[in-house]
């Protein structure tokens, strides 16, 4: 075992998704083409949401979504500082301000309270919007959030790329799968190899919103539309020095709004739809290294507080807090286990300090820092591969 290395998360291709790209390759379209679209309807199916939207990564997504829903220059979103930076950099893009909230240090997610409170005592601010985080993949309460969405008149983005086939219960006790789009305006997935499904570069939008779906199909593509109800100069324009029929040339489009190049290619959406495939067998697989993590670690010296055992976790990350965080990563790394930190607080990363974050801003969200680490969690992790992870973790705090 010691000559192999167990990183924290790795993607799993099969001869069929390789043949799925091969297919894809030879057929007639690279970028955009049928592929996307049916990559779109088998997501929205597997999330429950009316529309999806495939983009060339997760942070286009955020970008596209933020701007879909609209940010000025003196309004405000509310973000999780345990996230990765994307989810929040999104905010930027778009001239926006960000606020943070602190975390709920049982869930390690957005916490409500403290959303609440950055409300209350900043009357003066215009705050447009809320950014809630499936952290390692426990979906957000988002029923709670959109009643405090709805009673402030805000946005929600659920930024759900830890989480897809996760869920939530809701107030009336029925499961909430996250990007379902009930609660969220707009929900973001990412298709990097780290997340559950692998496309290279990739990410999904998914909505209830016909609006918000037909806006976003413009942005992703330079805000170009061949809708012609939607065109705005004049046919004769259109058709140039030949006689008017009254109908637009096949030809023409319009840029209507400044969108951007943001598409998917047609062999990235073929390997998502082979991966989609195995979503739900890769998540029983995540829940079952949970259970034995959970069941290893519970009242285990050194280890203060674990993801713990959830039956709507995705488990993207099995996270634990511990003693000697350091002293840990370091003995693993030693042991051929490559465990990873998530994540550095956002706000204490030198681009936002220099906005005037600092420690001390956010407690728990620093505390949950000073002392968290991602030890391996991936689908093709075999038996002994988890329990030399458990025995290993024990190991060092025998020792010590
Ligand atoms: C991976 C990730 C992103 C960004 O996705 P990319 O596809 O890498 O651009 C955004 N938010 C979270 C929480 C992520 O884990």
């Amino acid at each position: 075992m010691n000559n192999k290395i167990i990183p924290y998360g790795r993607q799993e291709i099969t001869p069929e998704d390789i043949q799925a790209v091969i297919d894809t390759l030879q057929s007639d379209f690279l970028t955009q083409g049928p592929k996307i679209a049916e990559f779109e309807n088998a997501f929205a199916a597997y999330t429950g949401s009316g529309y999806a939207v495939a983009v060339s990564n997760g942070t286009a997504a955020l970008h596209l979504a933020v701007m879909a829903l609209g940010i000025r220059e003196d309004e405000y979103v509310i973000c999780t500082p345990i996230t990765f930076a994307a989810s929040i950099n999104c905010v930027k893009y778009c001239g926006g301000q960000v606020l943070f909230a602190d975390i709920d240090p049982e869930t390690y997610l957005m916490d409500i309270q403290s959303v609440e409170k950055i409300i209350r005592d900043n009357p003066d601010k215009k705050i447009k919007g809320i950014i809630p985080v499936d952290f390692a993949g426990r979906v957000a309460q988002l029923d709670e959030f959109k009643k405090l969405a709805s009673k402030y008149g805000l946005w929600i983005i659920e930024d759900a790329c830890h989480s897809p086939g996760g869920f939530f219960v809701d107030g009336q006790n029925e499961k909430q799968f996250a990007g379902n789009g009930k609660f969220a305006d707009l929900s973001i997935f990412s298709f990097h190899p780290v997340k559950h499904i692998a496309t290279g570069e990739g990410g999904m939008i998914t909505t209830n919103d016909p609006d918000l779906y037909n806006r976003l199909l413009t942005l992703r593509s330079h805000g170009i539309t061949r809708n012609t109800e939607l065109f705005e100069n004049s046919v004769e324009f259109a058709v140039g020095n030949s006689p008017a029929t009254g109908e637009y040339p096949l030809w023409y489009m319009e840029m209507q709004e400044l969108g951007y190049n943001y598409r998917l290619t047609d062999f990235q959406a073929a390997l998502g739809i082979s991966q989609l495939k195995r979503a739900d067998q890769n998540l029983k697989k995540r829940k079952s290294i949970a259970k034995s993590y959970t069941n290893a670690f519970t009242g285990t010296p050194g280890i203060i507080h674990s993801s713990g055992f959830i039956e709507g976790h995705a488990y993207h990350l099995f996270v634990l807090e511990v003693e000697d965080r350091k002293g840990l990563y370091d003995f693993l790394r030693s042991h051929g286990i490559f465990a990873q930190i998530h994540y550095i607080p956002v706000h204490l990363m030198p681009y936002y300090r220099k906005q005037g974050w600092k420690e001390g801003d956010f407690p728990m969200a620093e505390r949950y820092y000073s002392r968290c680490i991602s030890i391996p969690m991936f689908p093709s992790m075999n038996e002994e591969a988890i329990n030399y992870v458990i025995s290993t973790t024990k190991l060092f705090y025998e020792r010590s």
